[in-house]
């Protein structure tokens, strides 16, 4: 099963990726966490990526495409993967389309008035990259990661004004992809602002009724 899910930052898209993971068995892969982790190792493409990430801007497709066309060719890979926020440009559906066939790109549907008031709740554990949030997953000891026991953060591209700058990017680079997708008659909708649980099922029903 090769997915791609599609959405608005603070759709929740990660949560569902990491529920679809486990799911079918396959690797979760977020370009957002593989550049936090470089940020972290402080390599050269964390650096680079940083400074997009910070402005709530795209970080360019050249250091995007390669990164995420190695990942895909790991043994991990071999029976699929769930991928998290990438594409983002047509350009870099246009480089997945010429390398591998997807099965589905699972748009989770979320209002931009959602969206800003769902990200202010979010947190990120900075050592595992486990998400959370203040109503919805919230960790079993405040402020703590249940995962590795980390101290939990904001990230700071959740910070108000990013999130509104995120949206903006978000529908004039991203949202094309859904008519990209819904052109090659792989595209599937749901309705983000169902519990979590409810969006995991329609999802996995909808995919059930593709197969
Ligand atoms: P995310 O955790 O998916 O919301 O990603 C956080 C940030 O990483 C985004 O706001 C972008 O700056 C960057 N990023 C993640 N994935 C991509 C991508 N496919 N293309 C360009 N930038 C990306």
């Amino acid at each position: 099963m090769k997915l791609i899910l599609l959405g608005a930052p603070g759709a929740g898209k990660g949560t569902q990726a990491t529920r679809l993971a486990e799911h079918y068995q396959i690797p979760h892969i977020s370009t957002g966490d593989i550049f936090r982790a470089n940020l972290k190792a402080q390599t050269e493409l964390g650096m680079k990526a940083k400074t997009y990430m910070d402005a709530g801007l795209l970080v360019p497709d050249e250091l995007t495409v390669d990164l995420v066309m190695d990942r895909i060719s790991q043994e991990d890979c071999a029976n699929g993967y769930i991928l998290d926020g990438f594409p983002r440009t047509l350009a870099q559906a246009a480089a997945l389309d010429a390398k591998v066939q997807i099965d589905a790109a699972v748009d989770v549907e979320v209002p931009d008035e959602n969206i800003v008031s769902r990200m202010a709740g979010r947190r990120v554990c900075p050592a595992c990259g486990e998400p959370y949030h203040t109503e919805w997953k919230v960790p079993k000891k405040e402020g703590i990661c249940d995962r590795c026991g980390a101290e939990l953060i904001i990230r700071k591209d959740d910070e108000p004004e990013t999130v509104l700058k995120r949206l903006v990017v978000y529908h004039d680079q991203t949202q094309p992809l859904i008519d990209h997708y819904g052109s090659m008659d792989r595209l599937v909708t749901v309705d983000g602002t169902l519990s979590v649980e409810e969006v995991t099922e329609a999802i996995v029903s909808a995919l059930e009724a593709r197969a």
